[in-house]
Formats: C-alpha cells, sequence, structure tokens
C-alpha cells in the first residue's frame, strides 16, 4: 500500500481534529508537530482557554454556518457513543438584550441570541422562555442542551507528536518523524499564520478573551448577549466536560494583544457571573465564593474573510491551510476538518496517488 507522510503544523483543536480525521485512513502516516501541546497555557496557544461549547455564531448560509452545521451531529454522537472522548451534554441558557445589538459582543452573538435562531433544529431541546419568566431588561431567551467538550483529542490510531518551532512553514515539510519529506504540510497555527514565514496572512487579528477558571459548578451553561461593563465584555458560563471546571467569560476585545489578565476585568467577569447564576456561590457570598483555579488570557484567531482552509503550493511544498477560526474553533472544528482532508486528498491526487 502507498503510504502518504504528512505533518500536520500545530496542536490545538484545528490541527488534532484534522489529524484526527485524517488517521482514520491506514494509508497516512502522519505527524503532528507544534510549539505547544495540550497540557501547556500560552499566550499563542488559543485552545487550552476556550469554553469549548456548541454556540452557533456563524450565519446559516455562509461557511461558517455550514461548518458549524457539520461539527454538530459527530459531537452529539461522540457524546452519546463514546464516552472516552470527554464530550458530554450540558443544558443551556441564552439571553439576547436589545441594547446590545451594535456592540462588538452583540454582533458576535448576533445569530445566536436570535429569537427564531437557524440553529434550532440542530440542537437539542430548544425552547424559547416565555417573556414573563425573564428578566426585565432580556429581550428574548431560550434553552437547548448542547455538548460541553474537552479540550483534547486522543492520538489513537498511530499519530505521532513532536515538538518544535518553525519559522517557515516549508521546514515543517522536513519534520516527518519517517524522516521522508511531506507530500503535505497542513497548516493549523491559528493566530501565528501572521508571522510564520511563507504565509504571513496580514488580515489575521487577535481577539482577547479573559477568563476566570473555577470549580464551582453552575449545573448549566448561560450566555448574554452583553453586559453594562462596556461593549467588548460579555458574561457567559461553560462547564467543562470532564471535570474541567467551569469557565467565566470575559472579554471579546478586537486587536489587544496583552496577554496578562487584568486584575479589575476579572472581578468585573467574576461579579457578572454571580448576578446571572447566584447559584454558582453559597447564599449570599459574592466572589469570595468563587473557588478560583487559574485567571488566564487566550488570543482568539480571527481572520478578516473568516477562516482559511484551502491549499497553496509554497516554493515546493504543498500546504493546505486550516486557521483562523476566531471564537468558534470547536463548535466548527469538524466541519473545517473534513473541508481540510478534502484538500489533502485532493493535492495527492495531483501528485498522482489513487482516489480514494
Ligand atoms: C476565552 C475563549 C473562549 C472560547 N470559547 C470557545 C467556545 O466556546 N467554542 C468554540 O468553538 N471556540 C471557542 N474559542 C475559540 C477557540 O478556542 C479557537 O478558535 C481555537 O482554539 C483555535 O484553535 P487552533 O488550533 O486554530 O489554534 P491554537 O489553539 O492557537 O493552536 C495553534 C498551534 O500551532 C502551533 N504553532 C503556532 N506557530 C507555530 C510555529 N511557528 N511552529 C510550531 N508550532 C506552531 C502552536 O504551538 C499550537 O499547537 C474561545 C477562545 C477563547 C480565547
Amino acid at each position: 500500500m502507498i503510504s502518504d507522510h504528512i505533518v500536520v503544523l500545530g496542536a490545538g483543536v484545528s490541527g488534532l481534529t484534522t489529524a484526527l480525521l485524517l488517521s482514520r485512513d491506514p494509508s497516512k502516516n502522519i505527524t503532528v508537530v507544534a510549539k505547544h501541546m495540550p497540557g501547556d497555557y500560552d499566550i499563542e496557544y488559543c485552545s487550552p482557554w476556550a469554553g469549548a461549547s456548541f454556540f452557533p455564531v456563524g450565519k446559516p448560509n455562509t461557511a461558517h454556518g455550514k461548518w458549524e452545521r457539520a461539527t454538530w451531529p459527530v459531537l452529539k454522537q461522540l457524546a452519546e457513543k463514546h464516552p472516552e472522548a470527554g464530550i458530554c451534554f450540558q443544558p443551556t441558557l441564552v439571553f439576547s438584550r436589545s441594547e446590545d445589538v451594535n456592540s462588538a459582543t452583540g454582533q458576535w452573538f448576533a445569530e445566536l441570541v436570535q429569537k427564531d435562531p437557524w440553529y434550532k433544529d440542530l440542537v437539542d431541546n430548544f425552547e424559547e422562555i416565555p417573556a414573563e419568566n425573564l428578566d426585565s431588561r432580556i429581550d428574548n431567551g431560550s434553552r437547548f442542551t448542547i455538548p460541553a467538550l474537552a479540550p483534547r483529542q486522543c492520538s489513537k490510531n498511530g499519530v505521532i507528536f513532536k515538538r518544535a518551532t518553525f519559522k517557515h512553514v516549508t521546514e515543517a515539510g522536513y519534520a516527518h518523524h519517517s524522516g521522508k519529506k511531506a507530500d503535505v504540510v497542513v497548516n493549523c497555527t491559528g493566530l501565528s499564520s501572521k508571522s510564520l514565514g511563507g504565509v504571513q496572512d496580514d488580515t489575521l487579528f487577535p481577539i482577547r478573551g479573559q477568563v476566570v477558571l473555577v470549580r464551582n459548578d453552575p449545573h448549566a451553561m448561560y450566555s448574554v448577549s452583553g453586559c453594562d461593563d462596556g461593549e467588548d465584555e460579555v458574561a457567559y458560563m461553560m462547564a467543562r466536560a470532564a471535570g474541567g471546571g467551569t469557565v467565566l467569560g470575559g472579554s471579546y476585545q478586537k486587536n489587544n494583544w496583552d496577554p496578562l489578565p487584568e486584575p479589575n476585568l476579572a472581578i468585573r467577569i467574576m461579579t457578572r457571573a454571580i448576578n446571572l447564576c447566584p447559584e454558582l456561590v453559597n447564599k449570599g457570598q459574592g466572589i469570595e465564593g468563587l473557588d478560583v483555579i487559574r485567571h488566564g488570557v487566550g488570543l482568539r484567531p480571527a481572520r478578516a474573510d473568516g477562516p482559511r482552509v484551502e491549499k497553496e503550493q509554497v516554493d515546493d511544498l504543498a500546504v493546505v491551510h486550516n486557521y483562523g477560526h476566531g471564537g468558534f474553533g470547536y463548535q466548527a472544528s469538524y466541519g473545517c476538518a473534513a473541508t481540510a482532508v478534502r484538500l489533502i486528498h485532493e493535492v495527492l491526487q495531483e501528485k498522482g496517488r489513487p482516489k480514494m
């Protein structure tokens, strides 16, 4: 059997999901190579900071919306049939305030908080919350069930993992564990594609998300379109799967590269979370009732025209890109990775490999 040598550059959710889908084909001999690996926390590594939930934000007939739609059935199947994948269902509440419609966070959540959203037939148990049960400042609210993802992927199927840092994407072509030159490199370097030689995508920009990870359990996920603390701040709460704690968010600060948690913002995040879900702490307690695991900042790898999932010849190396997923890298992960895998097959066929 002909074996295809593939290097996946990047071990965030984009690289790991692409490697996982590729590895189901035994003719693919795969090395994942990255500067950061699961378990690391770094400002150059976005995936560990995510709430890692499925909150659809893409417009229905765009590639973004289709990638989210394509990801849902895979997550549902994993949650139902493969407990070892660490994905479980959680009840979720989403609230909209019409005053947020023009804010950064309101625009980010525009599809999520629609009264009659496109995804209502996709997710489980969707229902509108009756107006009489809503706070006076909330214009509409809904309740549904979505998966919480464990932000890690398994390394089954013979994928080999290596650490390395590259200045140019073509260097990754020589990083295959077999010592052979890669037939194709899959570029999943997220925001670093802005500076990576051979890519240098100037349309990438960071959207800073500050979070507080706590041990307290809200027993549901919550999201509101905005808050009164500033137009790029927001209140959400996501309980991670597999004992991963609860992520309290957050912020949506475009073009802000600050890697350090800002203490005043952290206090606002924790205060908003308790206002949203008083049961998070014992009765009468404020933020001192939160059991903090860590404060953190992640930079969402946003791109002016949305994710880049396409093939390109860089010097003598075939590259398939899969980067620039902003704040939806998990919920679009399988959809984007499936597109990347199709492009990889096209590249291999162009090299004379048999059609899959
Ligand atoms: C606070 C916050 C909350 C979020 N919540 C959600 C959510 O609920 N749902 C959702 O879908 N998304 C969410 N996101 C967005 C999601 O986290 C990102 O879209 C996703 O993590 C991007 O993953 P990635 O694999 O593309 O990039 P990254 O995770 O950044 O991985 C990049 C990889 O490339 C490697 N790399 C980069 N440059 C080089 C180099 N030169 N040499 C070698 N290796 C290199 C890195 O080491 C790393 O392994 C959230 C983000 C934040 C910050």
